[in-house]
């Protein structure tokens, strides 16, 4: 079954970059010998901020890493001073977005119901939507994990219903998000198996959706995760700023298939 869903390296620049470094990131990625060996095994992405992505997507015509956005507005336009919405990311050579992102979540107060429009449009404009959702530290600790992601998914279904085909999912427990402290492949293959299991309930082809980790990852770490039944691939934030390091990650996760 593993191998028939899509597996994933996606990586999330946050709010970091610049040209020169832009420039030299994909410069490094671009022509390594682990992009190309990836290629039919693991889809790579990366997501640099709004600013860059005509400069990023000029970078990347060439080659095989696909190019992702970090959000997206929940309208098509309109009055929304500050918002991008999807047809504007397609015109620049997006092909898939993040929404619902914890940061968005907690910063941005992204409700689940504006999650929900957001990954309607996105999916509606011809966008594929990473769709993340996962428990903070309290929350876990207080046994809630699966009664919060099991609300968070709860919200998405009848969006991701429409195509699923165009849904990742991407399982990021906050307490793991840039602070070193990665789940324990048990704890994140329980979480995706639950995950999975409340996506199968909703239809046959829900099942297929591939689910990635996110949360610290790095390269000590990825071929572990990757071995997990039902962990598809990684959303990486941190270690995707630096080449070496994401480089052996996708390298990590192409191991593990
Ligand atoms: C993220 O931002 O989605 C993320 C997982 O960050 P990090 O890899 O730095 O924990």
């Amino acid at each position: 079954m593993k191998k028939q869903r899509s597996r994933w390296v996606i990586g999330n620049w946050k709010m970091n970059g610049s040209l020169a470094f832009n420039q030299a990131l994909i410069g490094e990625l671009s022509g390594a010998g682990a992009v190309a060996g990836s290629r039919g095994v693991v889809r790579i992405a990366v997501c640099p901020p709004f600013p860059y992505l005509p400069q990023v997507s000029g970078l990347l015509a060439t080659s095989d890493i696909e190019l992702g956005a970090q959000d997206v507005a929940a309208n098509a336009s309109g009055a929304y001073t500050g918002q991008v919405a999807a047809p504007m990311l397609r015109e620049f050579g997006v092909s898939l977005v993040i929404v619902g992102h914890s940061e968005r979540r907690t910063l941005n107060g992204d409700t689940d119901d504006v999650v929900a429009a957001k990954l309607a449009f996105a999916i509606a404009s011809g966008l594929t939507a990473v769709v993340c959702v996962g428990e903070t530290l309290a929350e876990r600790d207080s046994g809630d994990a699966e009664r919060v992601v099991g609300r968070q998914i709860a919200a998405l279904i009848e969006g991701i219903q429409a195509s699923p085909e165009r849904v990742v999912v991407a399982y990021e427990p906050v307490w793991a998000i840039g602070t070193g402290r990665t789940a324990s492949v048990e704890v994140a293959q329980e979480m995706h198996r639950f995950i999975r299991s409340q996506l199968a309930a909703a239809g046959e082809a829900l099942a297929m959706i591939p689910i990635l980790y996110g949360g610290s990852v790095k390269a000590g770490n990825a071929a572990q995760l990757g071995q997990a039944p039902d962990i598809d691939g990684a959303l990486v934030g941190g270690a995707s700023l630096d080449a070496d390091e994401f480089l052996a990650v996708i390298e990590g996760f192409c191991a593990s298939g």
